[in-house]
């Protein structure tokens, strides 16, 4: 089916407006409120410390542990409180997708823990989880090689479309879900899932589109923490 315009009038290409802000929580090592159109994340990062129990460590690299989960008055219908099998699997992927950029060899045998919130959703909380707990670790002040920036691409109808929102989600002329996570520096990717049906060019393109869209995304987290440090007011 043919898509031929956005709800919201954004381009195809076109990202919702963003808010970035570091150092948001007193009491976390480091911190960060991730806006993306509607949904609205905080993660917050403790660690490293050594890990328990002792047979889950790793002598030669340090551990990243996510922990995802989505208030009850985040969706529209409230959602039952604590984690389910979705979260636990997030959490997982979310995880994974930071691993590359952190240089865990620098703290073998301990655990970093990102605690992520989904304050309020309107799709692609696992993306913004992603934007919001690579930012509060490098808030954290951990070694990383990047930052990791994600963006949740769809397939909608027939269009390729950067960001999409929990309306395009559920378009009933078809809807295939593409999260992706880059270290945008280099480019390299760190998470690419795919919930639909979509042809190996139409892929191509939504990773390229999705590689240089992040690279905006990576610009309002780098603001973000530069602001921080220079004392400037978020
Ligand atoms: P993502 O949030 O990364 O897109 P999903 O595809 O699993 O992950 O979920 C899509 C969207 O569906 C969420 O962003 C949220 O808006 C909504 N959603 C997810 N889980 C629930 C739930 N338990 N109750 C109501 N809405 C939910």
């Amino acid at each position: 089916m043919s898509y031929t315009k956005r709800v919201d009038g954004r381009a195809f290409d076109e990202l919702r407006p963003m808010s970035v802000k570091v150092g948001v929580l007193e009491n976390a090592l480091g911190s960060c409120l991730f806006q993306m159109g509607k949904t609205k994340v905080l993660a917050g990062v403790y660690g490293p410390r050594q890990l328990y129990p002792r047979f889950l460590r790793n002598p030669e690299k340090g551990t990243v542990r996510c922990f995802y989960n989505m208030y009850s008055f985040s969706v529209s219908d409230r959602k039952r409180p604590g984690p389910g099998r979705r979260e636990k699997e997030l959490s997982e992927k979310i995880a994974q997708a930071l691993e590359p950029a952190v240089m865990l060899e620098k703290f073998p045998d301990a655990v970093v823990d990102v605690f992520v919130e989904i304050i309020q959703a309107d799709a692609g909380t696992r993306c913004a989880s992603i934007c919001a707990a690579s930012t509060a670790l490098a808030d954290a002040g951990m070694p990383m090689k990047d930052i990791v920036s994600s963006v949740a691409m769809g397939k909608i109808g027939d269009k390729i479309c950067a960001d999409i929102d929990k309306y395009e989600e559920d378009y009933e002329g078809g809807a295939t879900d593409i999260p992706i996570a880059f270290m945008p520096r280099t480019g390299e990717i760190t998470l690419l899932q795919l919930d639909g049906e979509i042809s190996p060019e139409d892929l191509k393109k939504a990773i390229s589109v999705g590689r240089e869209k992040v690279k905006e995304i990576y610009e309002k987290q780098k603001e973000a923490l530069t602001a921080k440090y220079k004392g400037d007011k978020q």
